[in-house]
C-alpha cells in the first residue's frame, strides 16, 4: 500500500496553503478509509496481472474474499465475452498511456456475468517504471437491468403486458419487408370490444383493468404462438398474422369474436358479457405501409360495427370512399363550431284546439360554406360518434335559451322553447350543470325550456339515468320524452321517470288517418299521457284531417307542416307575431302564415 499511496498521484494532496498539510500516516490512514469504504471495486495487481490487494467492495461485486484471490491471476474474473484482441489492445493503451476505460463482462465467483465499467490506471515508481496496476470496476447489471425494464415498458402496455402500438409498428414494418422479400400474405386484424365502456362506466376503472386482462388471455388462448398480439389503446387490440390466408384469417376472427362472446367473470363473482368486433386488412394487397394497414383495417372494423356488431369485416377500397368522407365531414365539423356555422332553426308548437303558437322546437342546421344548408340527420351521427355533440349541444342550449329570453322580453307569449338533447350529451356527467349555467346566464327561467330525451336514450332504466332526469328538474325545466313509440320503454319504467310530456313519433302520426293499427297506438299513447297525467304532442301533422282526428283523441298539442315548418330566427319571430295579430287569426289558418313567410323567403326548405 505504501508504495500504491505515494506514486499515485492523484491520492496525494496538493495544497500548499490553507490548512496545514497533514503528514504521511495521515494521508495513508485517509487512503486505507477511501479503499476500504468505496462503493466501486478496486484490484491492484503486479506488472504480470497477479492480484495483490482487493477492497470489500470486490468482495461484494465478485464473490471473491481477499484470501481467495490475492496471489492469483486477474484471469480469474474473465467472462470469455472479450476475444484475446480485446485484452491486448486494453493493455496496449494501460502501457502507453497509463490508463483505459470501457465496458467489459466479467465472471463473479458463483459464475454469474456480469457488465462491469472498469477503469485502469497504472502505478509508477520515481523511476517512471510501472509496478503496479489499478482497477477499479463499477458493476452495471442493475443499472441495465433498469435499463432492459425501461426499455420494455416503452415497448409494452403496463396493464396487460402486452406489446404497444411502438412495438407494433415496428413489428409491421418488418412483417411488410418480409413479404417484399420472400413474397406471401400477411394479415392486420383489428378487435374492438363492443360494450367495454359500458363496463368501464357502470363498474368502474378497476373492473375495466381485469376485464381487459382476462380478454387478453383469452385472445392469447385463441392464437398460435407465433402470431402476434398488441394493445393499440382502450379496448382496442391488434392481431399480426404473418404467413396467412384470406380463408385461414376468416377463421380466425370468427374464433376471436367468437371466444370473446362469450361471459367473462370477474374476481367480484360479477358475469360480463361484451362481445367483439373485428376489422381485417391484408397486405401487402391493400397496403405497403404500416399507417395505411391499420387504418384500413379501422375502417374495415367501422362497417363490422355498423353492420350490427359482434362481426368481422374485410376492408375493401370501396371503403375508403365512405370513410373518407366520415373523416373529411369529423374534420369540417371540428371548425364548424369555431367558425359560428351553425344556426337554429324553428318550428312552431301550436295548440291543436285553436293553432295559437305556444313554443317553438330549436332544430340545428349546418351552414357549410361550399355545400349549403345541411340538415342534422347528415351531420348529428358523426358528431354523436366523435362526442363533438357535447359542444355542439351545449351550443344550441345556450342559443335557445337567449333566443327564447329575447323573444319573452319582446312580448312574445311564448312559454316553451324545446330543445333535443342527444344521448351523449344527456350521459355526460357535466350535463345538468351545463343545463342550469345556459339558464343563469341568459337570464331565462326553467319552466320555458323544454329538454326532449328521445326514449332510446332514456332506456337505460338505471341509476345514473334517473339521478341526471332529477337533477335536471332541479333546475326547473321540462322534461319531454322525443319520438315516443318507437322504443321499447315499459309502462312501470316511465311511471318513475319525472317526464313531464310525450312526443308521439311523425311515423304514427303520418299514417293515423290510413293505417287502423296506427290510429289505435296514438289513441292508447294519449290514454296513457292521460293516465299518468302527462302532457301530449302529435309530431309531423300534416293535414287538416290528422289535426282532427288527433283534436278528437284528445291531444291538445301539435307540430308539423300543416302549421309551420322549421324557420330561420327572424320567420319565427314573424310567425308568432302575426299569430297574435287580430286580423291575422280571422284569416284563420297555418297555411295563409306559410304563405306570407314564402314571400318574405324565411321558410326554411
Ligand atoms: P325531432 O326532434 O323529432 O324533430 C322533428 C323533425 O321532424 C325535424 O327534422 C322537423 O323538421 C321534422 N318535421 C316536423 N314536422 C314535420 C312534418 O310535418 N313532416 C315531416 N316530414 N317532417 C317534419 P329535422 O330538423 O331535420 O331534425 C331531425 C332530427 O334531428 C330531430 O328530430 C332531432 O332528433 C335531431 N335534432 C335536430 N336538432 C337537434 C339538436 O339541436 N340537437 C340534437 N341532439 N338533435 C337535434
Ligand atoms: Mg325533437
Ligand atoms: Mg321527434
Amino acid at each position: 500500500m505504501e508504495n500504491l499511496i505515494s506514486t499515485a498521484g492523484s491520492v496525494r494532496p496538493q495544497a500548499t496553503c490553507g490548512p496545514e498539510r497533514p503528514n504521511a500516516e495521515t494521508v495513508v490512514n485517509l487512503a486505507t478509509a477511501v479503499f476500504n469504504s468505496t462503493q466501486e471495486a478496486i484490484v491492484v495487481t503486479d506488472t504480470s496481472g497477479i492480484v495483490v490487494a482487493v477492497n470489500p467492495a470486490f468482495t461484494s461485486i465478485t464473490g471473491y474474499a481477499a484470501l481467495e484471490i490475492v496471489g492469483k491471476s486477474m484471469r480469474t474474473l474473465q467472462s470469455g465475452r472479450q476475444n484475446r484482441a480485446f485484452y491486448r489492445d486494453m493493455w496496449h493503451r494501460v502501457s502507453q498511456s497509463g490508463y483505459w476505460q470501457g465496458e467489459i463482462w466479467n465472471r463473479r465467483k458463483n459464475g454469474e456475468v456480469y457488465p462491469a465499467l472498469l477503469t485502469i490506471s497504472s502505478v509508477r515508481n520515481r523511476e517512471g517504471r510501472i509496478t503496479h496496476f489499478i482497477g477499479s470496476s463499477a458493476d452495471l447489471s442493475r443499472i441495465k437491468k433498469s435499463e432492459l425494464k425501461l426499455d420494455h415498458f416503452a415497448h409494452h402496455d403496463e396493464l396487460t403486458g402486452l406489446p404497444n402500438r411502438r412495438l407494433l409498428s415496428a413489428k409491421l414494418d418488418q412483417a411488410l419487408e418480409r413479404v417484399r422479400v420472400n413474397g406471401g400474405m400477411g394479415a392486420v386484424v383489428f378487435v374492438d370490444l363492443d360494450r367495454f365502456k359500458l363496463v368501464n362506466d357502470s363498474l368502474g376503472h378497476g373492473a375495466g383493468d381485469e376485464l381487459l386482462t382476462l380478454v387478453t388471455q383469452r385472445l392469447r388462448s385463441a392464437l398460435r404462438m407465433n402470431d402476434f398480439l398488441a394493445r393499440f389503446g382502450g379496448d382496442e387490440f391488434i392481431v399480426l398474422l404473418e404467413h396467412t390466408t384470406e380463408e385461414a384469417t376468416r377463421i380466425l376472427a370468427a374464433r376471436l369474436i367468437a371466444s370473446l362472446g362469450e361471459p367473462f367473470v370477474l374476481s367480484s363473482g360479477e358475469e360480463i358479457y361484451i362481445g367483439a368486433s373485428a376489422g381485417i386488412s391484408f397486405f401487402p394487397h391493400d397496403s405497403g405501409t404500416p399507417e395505411q394497414l391499420l387504418q384500413h383495417a379501422d375502417t374495415a372494423l367501422y362497417q363490422a360495427k355498423s353492420a350490427g356488431k359482434s362481426t368481422y369485416r374485410l376492408y375493401s377500397s370501396d371503403l375508403t370512399a365512405v370513410a373518407n368522407s366520415r373523416l373529411a365531414l369529423n374534420a369540417q365539423l371540428r371548425h364548424a363550431l369555431s367558425r359560428n356555422e351553425f344556426v337554429l332553426h324553428f318550428q312552431p308548437l301550436v295548440s291543436l284546439a285553436d293553432k295559437r303558437i305556444f313554443g317553438f322546437e330549436a332544430l340545428i342546421r349546418w351552414q357549410e360554406p361550399v355545400r349549403g344548408m345541411i340538415p342534422p340527420a347528415e351531420f348529428l351521427p358523426v358528431a354523436e360518434e366523435t362526442g363533438l355533440i357535447v359542444p355542439i349541444g351545449q351550443w344550441v342550449l345556450q342559443q335557445a335559451c337567449a333566443q327564447m329570453k329575447a323573444w319573452r322580453d319582446q312580448g312574445l307569449a311564448l312559454t316553451s322553447m324545446a330543445v333535443n338533447i342527444s344521448a351523449r350529451q344527456f350521459h355526460h356527467p357535466d350535463f345538468a350543470a351545463s343545463v342550469a349555467n345556459a339558464l343563469q346566464q341568459t337570464g331565462l327561467a326553467g319552466e320555458h325550456i323544454e329538454l326532449e330525451i328521445t326514449e332510446g336514450t332514456l332506456m337505460g332504466n338505471d341509476r345514473a339515468t334517473l339521478a341526471t332526469l332529477h337533477a335536471l328538474k332541479a333546475t326547473g325545466v321540462r322534461l319531454a320524452v322525443d319520438d315516443f313509440g318507437t322504443g321499447y320503454s315499459s309502462l312501470a319504467y316511465l311511471k318513475k321517470l319525472p317526464v313531464d310530456k310525450l312526443k308521439i313519433d311523425r311515423s304514427f302520426v303520418t299514417d293515423i288517418a290510413t293505417d287502423p293499427a296506427s290510429a289505435a297506438i296514438v289513441r292508447a299513447i294519449i290514454g296513457l299521457a292521460r293516465c299518468l297525467h302527462l302532457e301530449v304532442l302529435a309530431e309531423g301533422i300534416q293535414n287538416e284531417r290528422q289535426r282532427e282526428m288527433l283534436f278528437e283523441s284528445g291531444c291538445e298539442q301539435g307540430q308539423g307542416y300543416l302549421f309551420a315548418r322549421p324557420v330561420p330566427r327572424e320567420g319565427a319571430h314573424e310567425l308568432a307575431g302575426l299569430i297574435h295579430d287580430p286580423l291575422t287569426a280571422l284569416r284563420g289558418s297555418g297555411i295563409q302564415i306559410l304563405r306570407n313567410l314564402r314571400m318574405n323567403g324565411l321558410d326554411s326548405k
